[in-house]
């Protein structure tokens, strides 16, 4: 069956911010064939390419040209177990959550503290995803990946990945490779990890002897839906701002000015500052204007209302930026990627 191409497709269902944008093509690949088809039709006809997974980490700023092409690829397997590791790989348009499930019924261990990220497998290393004191690179093997520039497929390993706080290389090189499938390195047994203080207390409070990664997972479960506004109901891409990373002189200058800061020591000397709450100092949680704002519990989260344009979005991202830089002097990173015109 040949590869069909949706001409004018809205993007609305595709994106956890529910804006409503088109596509001028839109294509879903479920295969590295689809795939090499897909890129050979957009190189045939001079159309510019843009990759897709659950489209939750997205500001659509207009109308996307050329193709699109959404990430449809399924399958995971455990590829070798060793004493107290195990390889796993899963192919980048399976969704992430279901692959912690999975991997948590196997009895294998390490991303219960990133159960419920929204997305896809295969945009799990562009932003090194991250929550409850773990990231994806703590569990990275390798990836597959095409390379658009020479048109092979390579092998990457954790350090050609160049993962960072939120950033990697295929952030740093956007357009450049197309993952096609990830491989986690699992724990055979409990690690458990529960450095984040919400998490260890609701730990706590169970009185467990034993660790259990699948009550973890649930505990981690609970927490974010308490936190976060679910997409279905309320426009979102999580966490809009990535929380500022500043010297110790800084941190130590500011918290000399506001004794009460969030501030987290890094193993590298810096210090990471919690944008949520710099955010909610200046007033901003909670802000609303006529189709987009602030949500509520979670000044971190801007939230669609109803309708919003990917320019009303921005407007407000800017407004709290240059706020923040006015009040602290620090500039907010904006997590979420623009796409479109
Ligand atoms: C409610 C909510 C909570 C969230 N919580 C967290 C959190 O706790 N931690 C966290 O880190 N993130 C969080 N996010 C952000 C988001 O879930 C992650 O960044 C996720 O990995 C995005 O996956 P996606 O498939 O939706 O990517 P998309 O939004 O579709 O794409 C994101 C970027 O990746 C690129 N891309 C997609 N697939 C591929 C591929 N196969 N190869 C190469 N590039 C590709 C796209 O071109 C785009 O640039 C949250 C989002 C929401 C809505």
């Amino acid at each position: 069956m040949g590869l069909e191409c949706i001409r004018g497709a809205s993007l609305a269902p595709l994106n956890t911010f529910g804006i409503d944008e088109c596509a001028e093509q839109l294509c879903l690949v479920h295969s590295d064939a689809e795939l090499r088809e897909a890129l050979a039709l957009a190189d045939q006809r001079g159309w510019p390419v843009q990759l897709l997974g659950g489209g939750s980490n997205l500001v659509l700023a207009g109308p996307v040209s050329g193709l699109t092409v959404v990430m449809r690829s399924r399958g995971r397997r455990v590829v070798r177990r060793n004493g107290d590791s195990a390889l796993i790989e899963a192919e980048a348009g399976e969704n992430w959550h279901r692959l912690v499930v999975w991997s948590l019924d196997l009895g294998l261990h390490g991303l219960e503290n990133l159960s419920l990220i929204p997305g896809t497998v295969g945009a799990a290393p562009v932003q090194n995803i991250g929550a409850y004191g773990v990231e994806l690179c703590d569990l990275f093997d390798s990836l597959q990946a095409l390379d658009r520039r020479t048109g092979a497929l390579c092998w990457l390993n954790r350090e050609d990945c160049r993962f960072a706080y939120r950033d990697s290389l295929f952030k740093q090189q956007p357009g450049r490779y197309v993952i096609l499938r990830v491989r986690l390195r699992l724990h055979t047994r409990p690690v458990p990890r529960l450095d984040y203080a919400p998490l260890a207390a609701a730990w706590q409070a169970l009185g467990l002897k034993q660790p259990d990664s699948r009550v973890i997972s649930r505990l981690v479960c609970d927490i974010r839906r308490s936190k976060l506004p679910d997409p279905a109901r309320l426009g979102n891409a999580g966490s809009f701002f990535k929380n500022p990373l500043v010297s110790a002189e800084q941190a130590a200058a500011m918290l000399a000015r506001w004794p009460g800061m969030p501030h987290y020591p890094q193993v590298d000397g810096s210090v990471k500052l919690a944008a949520g709450w710099l955010i909610e100092q200046a007033g901003w949680k909670g802000h609303s204007r006529e189709r987009v704002g602030v949500h509520r519990e979670q000044a971190l989260v801007l939230v669609n209302l109803g309708g919003a344009r990917g320019g009303d979005i921005m407007a407000l991202a800017r407004d709290i930026q240059q706020d923040i830089e006015r009040r602290f002097g620090l500039q907010l990173e904006m997590e979420p990627q623009l796409l479109g015109n």
